[in-house]
């Protein structure tokens, strides 16, 4: 591989990037991994020809499916992150310091080591943290035999395609709310809209009969093109999404967390739906 590399995730719409310099393409046991590295967004992750991640934008999503849920419950001890190979969701949660356990499970073993060989950049020294309890898994199957119960459920999946197919199901979610704690939150990647309606609409439709309070919030991720990214929110909890500015910003200054993205006003702002976001909520 070389010169340019063609993203084909949106069928009649193609993305490319120019590719300076391979540092891996190989076949793991589930999928197709390619680690190179772009002049504008720096070192990229792509599994089965999808872009996952880039150094350069990576802050937007990790920091609005991390840090916009923990600061909207104000008690997240446990959190169960479900994928998220290349460790950037793993390492925002981590900066909170009240968070007592991270459980995270990954599907793919060789994505988290690659992860730490190309992009420390990304995942820091998250593996190395003692309050992380690893799982080499599938996500749905772990869910189905889950019996604890979380604070905050992140599902940082690959798009509904090959080994994340599972991760966009309604037993996938109902496992999910079975293992969330009374006022506990849901959040999934749930991908671009105004590409991927159908994926937003189905998931919602299973989130509606399950949870008190369903929505999205969203995030424009230059990576994930085609508008903003949705993410999809469901808890028993009403009113979580609706925590004030004021209250944000108190929890936000106590976390001592600094961020490039995030902060309250970004965060009440999120929930605010385009209208043809709106209905497919609806
Ligand atoms: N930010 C990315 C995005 O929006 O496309 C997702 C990043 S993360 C690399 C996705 C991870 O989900 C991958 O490491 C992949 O191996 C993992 N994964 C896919 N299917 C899975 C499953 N069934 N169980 C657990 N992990 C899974």
């Amino acid at each position: 591989m070389s010169g340019w590399i063609t993203e084909a995730l949106h069928g009649d719409f193609h993305t490319n990037f120019r590719v300076n310099k391979v540092l891996f393409d190989n076949q793991t046991e589930h999928q197709n991994l390619v680690i190179y590295e772009n002049e504008i967004y720096g070192r990229v992750m792509a599994l089965d020809g999808v872009t996952q991640i880039t150094e350069r934008d990576e802050f937007i999503y990790h920091e609005m499916l991390a840090h916009l849920p923990i600061l909207a419950h104000g008690n997240v001890r446990k959190v169960l992150i479900i994928g998220g190979g290349d460790g950037g969701m793993l390492e925002e949660v981590l900066k909170h310091k009240d968070v007592d356990k991270v459980t995270m499970v990954e599907l793919d073993r060789t994505v988290i080591e690659l992860s730490k060989e190309h992009l420390p950049m990304i995942c820091g020294d998250a593996f190395d943290d003692p309050r992380l309890d690893l799982v080499i898994k599938d996500g749905c199957l772990f869910m189905k035999e889950c019996c604890e119960k979380y604070d905050l459920i992140i599902v940082d999946s690959t798009d509904p395609i090959g080994p994340g197919e599972v991760l966009f199901t309604d037993n996938f979610y109902t496992d999910c709310k079975k293992c969330l704690s009374e006022d506990g939150i849901l959040v999934t990647q749930n991908g671009v809209p105004f590409h991927q309606a159908t994926e937003l609409k189905s998931t919602m439709s299973f989130f509606k009969p399950i949870f008190e309070e369903t929505t999205c919030y969203m995030a424009t991720i230059p990576t994930y093109v085609g508008g903003p990214m949705a993410f999809g929110w469901g808890t028993d909890k009403a009113g979580l999404k609706d925590v004030s500015v004021a209250e944000l910003q108190v929890r936000f200054a106590a976390s001592e967390i600094e961020t490039d993205y995030y902060t309250p006003e970004v965060h009440r702002a999120a929930f605010a739906l385009p209208k043809y976001v709106q209905e497919l909520v609806d």
